[in-house]
């Protein structure tokens, strides 16, 4: 029985399998599904009758898509990449409707469309079948335009045999707009579209984290204090089967973002931009589920703030006074505070800022400073009268009393929350002013305030409002539904007061019917090793590095909601990480599941075994009785958002069902030679066990929802069977009748990799010091071990022009500690109080700086000439092949004596900046300047192995483009038989860097460059390389080797070697 397919016709899924299939000349059974019910999949392949996948890229890999995979491990890596950039990216921004996360997704796709027309090579990989099945349907639908080089890529994608088949054998004889209506109703069904609106009946959430403040980048403390946190309740929202929605973006008007532009040399638009995208990259890579993450400046945000500023106005509870502020007559403003500087009426310090003194200390008020100076123009300012608006919180504060004394208790605000409230109001409310003299902001629609905009602690928070009303224009179902609706809000303690007091009385003040805050989450500090996060002061592990440190993201999620400070201040520490990750994750939870389902596999045939009445089903049901209240626990504890505690339950349960396998010794239970009572009592406890893997599945998915999705593969389950529903509850008190007996399980794979103390080392070097000041991954990592390696080789030339920061890094550096004084707090608007809101928030640590400086150390990288001394020894060695005839290369027998092999040594290797499993790397192989060489073995070799190893390259392959970075040559790897060890082919003691790599009796001069369109030297030489029992790299049986030696592999034996 071969594979059949069930779909829907012009299900995008189906397409990319049916592609696949076609591609690869395999036969599949179409079988339609009707017309279902959109939120249902209606998408299987099922295999062999036994074995289904849902996942459609998954599914299309295993028809023929594998075929589609080059063979070498770097452009398989390559392309196996962009296949789950598909997944990963491209799907989820187009179903969310994210017009700025389409953009940035269609312009890093066009970087990595090569000179060929395709990803990778000369014809069409998976990764083109997946991208042009996902593209297909949300085109013809409209809802992306394309432009070139990505409209061409996919015409010409679209004209060749295997896509026309495919598409036609997709569409079962209808329309091919019938693309675009199946892709529009798995949007309704999904979200966004049609978004979601509250709903009769059942409990309607809406879920905000505080607006991150889009001049910098944010640090672990920010995320796990708002967007993570509210990720999480928001996934167990959904998961409790809630109507809950999650809405976010960025705040960016106000005068940090004038003061960034001017310091970046770019408009507030740009700098906005910039911003908002790599806190959406953050966030996407740290899945995050929002349902909307926007932005402040768009014309709702102008309607709702200027809609409820005059319903303040017409209901009196504005009142306008005027003030003395300092005008630069020369830049034709008046100053922020910010951007004035001056002598210290206190100490007489010189450079004291407008805000505050840097040397006493001192808060001032810029009119305060003598001989203030314009930080723009250099010139002296002037005091001028200005007149400005202010919110009368005073006559509200009784209304607002009113609303805080009923609202906390029903809420159940936390204690820090109320104490933070309650002496604000306790101080007594002071009229706060809502304008100011600045261009980028929401304009003041009152006469004489032409000039003015919104103060950003009034704005701001009116963002939740317009963010909302940015994904559905029935934005009021939410925001004036008070009995409908609830209003869970999480951000950091120092914003509180903004959600708790001022924000409130602003809605009060309307008199409008608005859904208020009902309950608040609030966090305290997560503090970096022995010292504060800081953005200001670029100290910590920002949202961008954790990326690059290879630790997955489900890792950092559960370690960030474990020791989420919830009740007090918890700090970030690289062991405890690591002794989380090796402890719970993987010992723990990970170990339990992988066990059930070997011992599964391995005894049971990959079938759930019945459970039978007897002594089994008496030890499961006491399982059943210890488990249940655990889940039930749980459940409570996540509806009063206590996420730290309720993730403990998961593992009080993975602990239980180890304890069970150990106590019970099922592995003996089972044997030949005991009792059938025994083998029955095992069969009934597997089945309970699997039960519990249902549970664990159900219960993680919230804090790492990709681990569950590899748990229900596993199980072969649907996301919809483990929905945290009453019933579920209900049921996991039997855990061993949660899943059918017979039900077929999938293959274990294992959720969760150590982390050594040797990376916990390396991280800790890498990341101490400030953002600014470290390398960048393009930069190369100056670690320890890099910066020895140097020493070692005693080079200063190109490796250490290499990491010599260049003038922007330095520039960043001067600003970081410049900057270091500046007060800590306000990292998030709406902020704790109006100064320091206002304040530029000095980041100095700005990813893109870094990430562009790095781009400019690696395109100068290779133009630094080589230290003197060393040169004559290189020219001996360079490019020996220089000979070779072009005219004679087309008729020589094809045999290792063309493909120049040479000894390298990588002076450094980097992360990819664009694709997870590939390394940049600088490799000396004894010419003038080092090559850049794209690899893919981040999966297989820890980036503290790179730096200076020794290996062998293929030096006359045309240079290929990988994502956008050029390399140069290809690092030989032997892959185990069995593909799971991957390792370097290891040049022989004694070879120096250049030295020819060939095999005797075959001594040939190498082509000068193997051109892959004549003939496929290397790729027909290759599948004849190979590592033999003495884990020698041999070519026909016959080592390679230079003269010092045979060149060897660590431990795998019968590898195939590329
Ligand atoms: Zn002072």
């Amino acid at each position: 029985m071969g594979p059949t397919l069930t779909f829907r016709p012009g299900d995008h899924r189906a397409l990319r399998v049916c592609i696949a299939a076609a591609a690869a000349d395999v036969a599949v059974d179409c079988s339609p599904a009707k017309a279902t019910d959109p939120a249902q999949s209606g998408f299987s392949l099922s295999l062999d009758g036994f074995t289904s996948l849902s996942q459609a890229n998954a599914a299309a890999r295993s028809v023929g898509g594998e075929r589609l995979v080059p063979k070498d491990v770097t452009a398989a890596a390559l392309v196996e990449d962009w296949t789950e950039w598909d997944e990963r990216c491209l799907q989820p921004a187009l179903r969310q409707g994210n017009a700025a996360a389409i953009q940035a997704c269609l312009q890093e796709l066009a970087a990595g469309v090569t000179s060929t027309g395709f990803l990778h090579g000369q014809g069409p990989t998976l990764a083109d079948v997946c991208i042009y099945s996902t593209l297909l349907p949300a085109t013809t639908a409209q809802l992306v335009q394309l432009v070139p080089p990505i409209s061409s890529y996919v015409e010409r994608l679209a004209a060749l045999g295997p896509f026309k088949a495919g598409s036609e054998a997709c569409l079962c004889g209808a329309s091919p707009r019938t693309f675009a209506e199946v892709f529009a109703q798995e949007l309704a069904g999904g979200r966004s579209v049609h978004p979601q609106l509250p709903v009769a009946g059942k409990r309607n959430i809406m879920i905000t984290s505080a607006l991150p403040y889009v001049n910098n980048v944010p640090h672990l403390g920010n995320i796990v204090g708002c967007v993570l946190s509210a990720d999480c309740y928001a996934r167990f929202c959904r998961l409790r089967g809630h109507n809950a929605i999650f809405m976010c973006g960025t705040d960016e008007y106000g005068t940090a973002t004038e003061t960034k532009a001017l310091e970046e040399g770019l408009t507030c638009q740009q700098i906005c931009d910039k911003y908002n995208k790599i806190h959406a990259d953050i966030y996407s890579w740290f899945g995050i589920s929002f349902d909307n993450f926007g932005r402040t400046p768009t014309w709702q945000q102008t309607e709702i703030a200027q809609d409820i500023f005059q319903q303040l106005s017409e209901a009196g509870f504005l009142v306008e006074q005027t003030m003395e502020q300092l005008y630069s007559e020369a830049a034709g403003k008046f100053l922020a505070d910010r951007l004035v500087s001056g002598r210290c009426p206190k100490c007489s310090y010189e450079d004291a800022r407008g805000d505050q003194c840097d040397n006493c200390g001192n808060l001032l008020n810029p009119t305060e400073l003598i001989d203030p100076i314009c930080k723009l123009t250099g010139t002296r300012p002037v005091l001028r009268t200005t007149k400005h608006l202010f919110l009368d919180l005073p006559r509200l504060s009784q209304q607002l009393q009113d609303y805080i004394d009923t609202t906390s208790d029903l809420g159940g605000w936390t204690t820090n929350c109320l104490q933070v409230t309650k002496a604000w109001m306790r101080d007594g409310l002071k009229v706060r002013c809502i304008t100011r003299d600045l261009r980028w902001g929401t304009p003041v629609p009152a006469e004489g305030y032409e000039d003015k905009v919104f103060y950003v602690w009034f704005d701001a928070p009116i963002g939740y409002i317009s963010i909302t009303a940015n994904y559905t224009d029935e934005w009021k179902a939410w925001w004036q539904r008070p009995q409908d609706v609830d209003l869970v809000q999480f951000m950091g303690k120092d914003n509180v007061p903004f959600h708790t007091v001022i924000f409130p009385a602003t809605l009060l003040g309307t008199g409008k019917p608005w859904t208020m805050m009902k309950s608040i989450s609030v966090t305290e500090y997560l503090n970096y090793e022995d010292d504060k996060f800081s953005k200001s002061r670029g100290i910590g592990v920002f949202g961008n590095d954790a990326k690059d440190t290879g630790i997955p993201p489900e890792v950092w999620r559960y370690y960030l909601l474990a020791n989420r400070p919830e009740q007090s201040d918890s700090v970030f520490k690289w062991t405890d990480l690591a002794a989380k990750t090796n402890n719970e994750l993987l010992n723990n939870l990970g170990n339990f599941i992988s066990r059930v389902i070997a011992f599964t596999h391995a005894r049971f045939g990959g079938k759930v075994p019945a459970a039978v009445p007897g002594r089994g089903a008496e030890i499961a049901d006491e399982l059943g009785m210890q488990i249940q209240p655990i889940v039930q626990q749980y459940v409570e504890l996540l509806e009063k958002i206590k996420i730290r505690e309720a993730i403990r339950l998961a593992l009080v349960i993975s602990s239980a069902g180890n304890k069970l396998f150990q106590d019970y010794k099922l592995f003996d239970m089972i044997k030949e030679d005991r009792p059938e009572e025994d083998k029955q009592t095992c069969a009934t406890l597997v089945s309970a066990l699997t039960g519990l893997v249902a549970i664990l599945a159900a219960l993680v998915s919230p804090y790492m929802p990709t681990t569950t999705d590899k748990i229900l593969e596993q199980l072969q389950l649907p996301a919809s069977s483990i929905l945290l529903t009453d019933d579920f509850i209900a049921r996991t008190r039997l855990p061993h009748h949660l899943i059918s007996a017979g039900h077929q399980l999938g293959a274990r794979q294992l959720l969760f990799t150590r982390i050594s103390d040797e990376e916990v080392a390396q991280h800790r070097a890498r990341f101490s010091g400030k953002q600014s000041e470290r390398a960048t991954p393009a930069g190369a990592a100056a670690t320890a071990e890099t910066a020895k390696f140097i020493q070692k080789q005693g080079k200063s030339g190109p490796v250490a022009a290499g990491i010599e920061k260049p003038a922007a890094v330095k520039q960043a550096k001067a600003k970081a500690s410049k900057a270091a004084k500046a007060p800590a707090g306000a990292e998030q608007s709406p902020g704790p109080n109006a100064v320091s809101l206002e304040a530029p928030g000095a980041s100095p640590a700005a990813n893109g700086d870094a990430s562009a400086a790095g781009g400019q150390q690696q395109a100068t990288a290779n133009g630094v000439s080589a230290p003197e001394g060393k040169t004559s020894k290189k020219e001996k060695a360079a490019k020996p092949a220089k000979a070779s005839p072009a005219a004679a290369e087309v008729d020589q027998p094809v045999d290792v004596s063309r493909v120049d092999l040479r000894v390298g040594v990588i002076c450094k290797a980097w992360r990819h900046p664009g694709a997870d499993s590939l390394y940049v790397e600088e490799i000396d192989c004894g010419e003038a300047e080092p090559r850049q060489v794209v690899s893919g073995l981040v999966k297989h070799i820890p980036e503290a192995e790179m730096q200076g190893a020794r290996v062998v390259i293929v030096t006359n392959l045309k240079p290929a483009n990988m994502r956008s970075v050029k390399s140069h040559a290809m690092v030989l790897a032997a892959t185990s038989p069995d593909g799971s060890t991957v390792e370097l082919v290891t040049p022989p003691e004694g070879a120096a860097p250049g030295d020819r790599v060939g095999a005797a009796g075959f001594e040939g001069v190498p082509d000068k460059l193997l051109d892959p369109k004549k003939a496929k030297v290397f790729e027909t030489v290759a599948t004849e390389l190979a590592s033999n029992s003495e884990r020698i790299a041999c070519y026909r049986g016959i080592p390679l080797a230079t003269s010092a030696g045979p060149c060897t592999v660590k431990s795998v034996v019968g590898g195939s070697i590329r």
